[in-house]
């Protein structure tokens, strides 16, 4: 019989009042399941006994088998500590205590072997372990012994209330010994054969009380993967079950305006990729389900002929389409693209951004409303209530990580039924981390750059090489080459930043004056108008140096500029300056990328600059970034539920979440709704989990 792992903390012998209260605050242990999923964070070996003769000065923990031959008191007041002379058969050391010293004085007895336990320093030419670990030898062998003792999270509190590691392996060993160490298996008997996984009894015995290095290793992966496996499980049912549930327009034709466009107006050849990922969104919007898509590609793959070439299709089936971007100079970008693209056919796009003015607002509103309105291009300015499309049928959005939840649900309530949704990402997602994150959605990937790119060029120089810079620049810009250079801002420490955007902004006009040459400058505090205004003098080539803040981090095309000066690169984080890196290169000319550092770097940064110099590939700087951030940092904090894991580690641990992913796959598409016996423990266990809260809200 199973014990209710429900059962709260205060229930377990040896907790009570106190601890059961301190767990919950410090730990967030409420019941004996959350105990059992407290992993320790690192394992110390007792599996093997030092001499003294054998002991390193590297500060590590070690047992030692030996007696205590001498004990006594040094020193006077607060320098008073109790010392034993300790001894094997190799040699003596000390054993030191600075506190407690009556009751443990009495405790300790002479001649009688002990093992001891704990790190070991060295001082005065001896070896010495402070409050050790200590227990008999006959004890010692009669326990029953982990070989491998567990080191679990813990809190200032938590020892300073006298809840120590012992303690809380012994609270830990407690639970075993009421459970009797039996848990209900979670994994289906055909997965534990085919994948050779521990059992659950064995691996929950094994993580807590490893027997060897081996049994933990396997303990481990058994956990992992069950972590991991269920994640996938709730998110590929969340698919699932949306496609099942959720209605969508079908697209069913492809129709006049997608071909007309196709065959005769086309600019370019679309890459293979480009095809592809059409492809893959026709068969969705096609389908009676409704579209939820994450189209990923590196900055500059051609996100926004797919974006529009799908609008095609919901205009040519009847409906609206909307695309939806973070920034004002971002959706004056994509409307005059658009626009660019649209106007050999036959329809319209407006734009709607917080600075439209009432008038033409108006005329917006109603135009959507009586169905004239085909496309309709903005800011958040979309979300507003008074936005009322006819018939929406494809929401894109650009640049998806500027954008929260709540925002993006919005725009599932502007018609009847939710319109196919479309997220474009800005830089690339680990694609493990995009399987967690985002598993979901379904995931289009452009893995291919239009042809004919030079790949840019990215150096690092030092402040003090800015003359040879400067005398690049001017090199550049004689050939009939733009300029961009940008200088980090960063919220916390915005008057000093606007203060050296300003300075450096001086300093370039003293070195590139009027007449020769024009430079714009760009930045957060200037009205929108003026922006812009600056924008469309560097977008027209009248100026040739943009001088900015992050302000043109996002989308900005200008194919004309070559060169990306970033100053203060090593402020930056990697995705941005892969991003700003990616305004360049767009164009048939060789681009260079200068990042401009001072000496004084942080490995971190260090590493984030070499693999900008070392890399192109928006995929690969997305892995470091990974390593470098961790998951809840790359994604804030909206998604952590998703990611806040228990044993694994996303990036540790990809090749057990691409397991996973894998079996909870090709376990749903034989049995989708979990009926088959042989799937109960999984069925039951995904009960439990109870109602996954994630991103797409809609049902339930
Ligand atoms: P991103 O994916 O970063 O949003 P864009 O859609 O802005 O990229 O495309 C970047 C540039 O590449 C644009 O100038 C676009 O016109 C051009 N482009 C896109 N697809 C192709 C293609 N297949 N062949 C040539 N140029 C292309
Ligand atoms: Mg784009």
């Amino acid at each position: 019989m199973n014990t209710n792992l429900q059962t709260p903390i205060d229930y377990l012998k040896g907790v009570g009042p106190n601890r059961a209260d301190l767990l919950r605050k410090e730990l967030g242990i409420f019941t004996y399941q959350d105990l059992i999923n407290l992993f320790p964070n690192r394992y110390i070996d007792r599996t093997h006994y030092y001499k003294i003769n054998q002991l390193q000065r590297n500060n590590a923990d070690v047992q030692i088998i030996g007696t205590i031959i001498n004990l006594q008191e040094v020193g006077e007041g607060r320098s008073k500590r109790l010392v034993a002379t300790f001894k094997d058969e190799t040699g003596v050391m000390e054993l030191v205590w600075f506190r407690g010293h009556k009751w443990i004085r009495e405790g300790l007895k002479l001649h009688k072997p002990y093992v001891i336990f704990g790190r070991t320093n060295w001082f005065n030419g001896k070896f010495n372990m402070p409050h050790p670990e200590m227990e008999f030898f006959e004890d010692h062998q009669k326990n029953l012994q982990s070989a491998m003792q567990p080191v679990y999270p813990s809190t200032e509190k938590l020892s300073n209330k006298g809840i120590s590691n012992r303690v809380v392996i012994k609270i830990m060993q407690q639970l075993f010994a009421e459970t009797k160490g039996q848990f209900s298996e979670t994994l289906s008997a055909e997965l534990l054969s085919e994948l050779k996984l521990l059992s659950k009894s064995e691996a929950v015995f094994n993580v807590h009380f490893p027997q060897n290095q081996e049994r933990l290793a396997r303990a481990q992966f058994r956990l992992k993967f069950e972590e991991l496996f269920y994640i996938q499980l709730q998110l590929i049912i969340k698919n699932l079950l949306h496609k099942s549930k959720i209605k969508g327009y079908p697209f069913t034709k492809v129709g006049k305006l997608f071909n007309d466009f196709f065959n005769h107006h086309l600019p370019f050849e679309l890459t293979n990729a480009q095809k592809r990922v059409l492809k893959e969104i026709r068969a969705d919007i096609g389908s009676n389900a409704q579209m939820n898509r994450l189209l990923q590609g590196d900055v500059g793959s051609g996100k926004t002929i797919v974006a529009f070439m799908s609008m095609l299709i919901a205009i040519d089936n009847g409906f609206q389409a909307c695309l939806m971007a973070p920034t004002e100079i971002l959706s004056v970008q994509h409307y005059n693209g658009l626009s660019e693209l649209c106007k050999n056919l036959n329809i319209s796009v407006k734009i709607l951004t917080g600075s439209s003015k009432t008038l033409e607002r108006r005329k917006i509103h109603e135009s959507l409303e009586n169905g004239e309105l085909d496309i309709l291009i903005g800011t958040h300015a979309l979300l507003e209530n008074k936005v009322k499309f006819k018939n929406l049928g494809l929401a894109i959005i650009d640049e998806q990580h500027r954008f929260g939840v709540a925002q993006r649900s919005k725009l599932w309530h502007k018609n009847t039924s939710p319109p196919h949704v479309l997220v474009m990402t800005a830089t690339p997602i680990p694609r493990t981390l995009a399987m967690s994150v985002y598993g979901d959605l379904d995931i289009s990937i452009i893995d291919e750059l239009p042809p004919g790119r030079k790949s840019i060029k990215t150096v690092h120089r030092y402040d003090k090489n800015r003359l040879q810079v400067f005398k690049f620049i001017r090199d550049e810009i004689k050939k009939g080459r733009q300029i961009y250079i940008v200088y980090p801002l960063i919220q916390e420490s915005e008057t000093m930043d606007y203060k050296d955007l300003m300075d450096g902004y001086e300093s370039i006009v003293r070195d590139f004056p009027l007449p020769n040459y024009q430079i714009s400058i760009v930045h957060g505090k200037m009205k929108p108008a003026d922006k812009d205004f600056e924008m469309q003098r560097f977008i027209k080539g009248e100026t040739q140096i943009m001088v900015a803040t992050t302000v043109i981090e996002v989308g900005v095309n200008v194919p004309n500029a070559s060169v990306m000066i970033i100053e203060s690169a090593e402020r930056f984080g990697l995705s941005q300056l892969h991003q700003l890196r990616g305004r360049v290169g767009r164009g048939a000319e060789q681009s260079y990328c200068i990042l401009m550092t001072s000496h004084k770097l942080s490995d971190d940064s260090k590493t984030r600059l070499e693999t900008m110099v070392k890399t192109n590939d928006g995929f690969e700087i997305a892995e470091v970034d990974l390593k470098l951030r961790g998951p809840g940092d790359l994604m804030g904090t909206q998604q952590s539920g998703v990611l806040n894991l228990k044993i694994a580690d996303i990036v540790k641990d990809k090749d057990i979440l691409q397991l996973a992913r894998y079996y909870a796959k090709n376990i749903l598409s034989t049995d989708p709704s979990l009926k088959q016996p042989k799937n109960k423990a999984i069925m039951e266990t995904y009960k439990q989990l109870g109602k996954y809260k994630n991103i797409w809200n809609y049902i339930s």
